[in-house]
């Protein structure tokens, strides 16, 4: 495989085919689990800024709160970057530094990455191999005082036990399941599940909704809704994955309870699909879909040609800051013309 630094930005946000349809509106659609869709209509450079001034609140509550090792990891991961461009276009980014911290925006969007281009080949060998249909389905949990650890620990227990469920074991042969933390208006934390499920055939919401409160003891909330789109369904669950909250709303108890969950498990299979991932191949047919994500880290080098004018490629050292200013300036500059300057 690649190099796991290298990171690269092709137009992967305006290509069309990934944006499209993320879910569908349907009938199963559970009204009470209430979640923002905000459009992905930033541009590059905005989510740039977005993710540098995420990365600078997140070393300053780390400063803050005693943990210099980590500030220090925040401010030097993706400081100094080696950008391959052909003036206008970015074909790849190679960062002197990854902290490997699962809130720092710059390594979750590559852990999301990593975790897309392994699971997406397996789940559309499953889909071909298995008359399954693949649903998202949110669990939910009752707010209560607890820390988030305690939180996501009860989530993941009352999944554990409405998986040993004859109901679940009929109609679900298997998926993934990630967690999503949130916290509500007073502050208490909660936890959801999403689980991308491969269902064997329909059920009654309401059977599904029984058995949920059955294991949680206090909670039948929970939204389901078919996946179209297999890519699309798992980007949306895997998402949580690397954006857990939202940090830019973070304070320092927030990062503390964070940092309590260690190396806590945030996504993972579940079911026969935990076995098919385990000795799973990927062949050309699966590999399709996937090639526009491992374009993301395709090994390219100076003189090549850009994959979308054919110029060729050359090496900038750029800061993180410099970077964003590139970005701006190939947003600000017509089409045909050359964004530096
Ligand atoms: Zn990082
Ligand atoms: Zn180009």
């Amino acid at each position: 495989m690649n190099s796991p630094l290298s990171t690269a930005l092709i137009s992967r946000s305006q290509n069309p085919s990934l944006s499209k349809l993320e879910t569908s509106p349907s009938p199963y659609l559970d009204n009470r689990v209430t979640k923002s869709h905000r459009g992905n209509q930033r541009t590059r450079s905005q989510t740039a800024r977005a993710r540098l001034q995420t990365k600078r609140h997140l070393a300053a509550l780390a400063g803050g709160i005693h943990e210099p090792e980590l500030a220090d990891k925040l401010q030097r991961c993706h400081s100094r970057l080696s950008v391959l461009t052909c003036g206008r276009h970015i074909a790849q980014i190679v960062p002197n530094f990854t902290c490997e911290f699962r809130l720092c925006p710059d390594c979750s969007r590559r852990r999301s990455r990593k975790l897309q281009n392994k699971y997406l080949p397996a789940m559309r060998a499953f889909l071909r191999h298995h008359h399954v249909k693949p649903v998202h389905l949110v669990l939910t949990q009752t707010h209560q005082p607890e820390t988030r650890k305690q939180s996501a620990k009860r989530i993941k227990d009352a999944f554990t036990k409405l998986q040993r469920r004859a109901f679940w074991k009929e109609f679900f042969k298997g998926g993934t399941w990630s967690l999503e933390f949130t916290k509500d208006k007073n502050g208490l934390h909660h936890t959801h599940l999403h689980i991308v499920g491969f269902r064997r055939k329909f059920f009654d919401i309401g059977l599904l909704r029984s058995e949920w409160l059955a294991v949680t003891g206090d909670s039948h909330v929970l939204n389901l809704k078919p996946i179209l789109d297999i890519a699309a369904g798992l980007r949306e669950v895997v998402k949580y994955v690397s954006k857990p909250l939202d940090i830019r709303r973070f304070g320092a108890d927030d990062l503390r309870e964070f940092l309590k969950l260690k190396n806590m498990r945030m996504f993972g299979t579940f079911g026969e699909f935990r076995d098919f991932c385990t000795g799973f191949v990927p062949s050309d047919n699966d590999g399709d879909e996937v090639s526009e994500l491992e374009s993301l880290s395709r090994d390219l080098t100076e003189g090549c040609a850009c994959p979308k004018c054919n110029e060729p490629l050359f090496d900038l050292r750029l800061s993180s800051d410099e970077l964003l200013r590139f970005y701006e300036g190939i947003e600000s500059s017509p089409p045909g013309k050359v964004g530096t300057s």
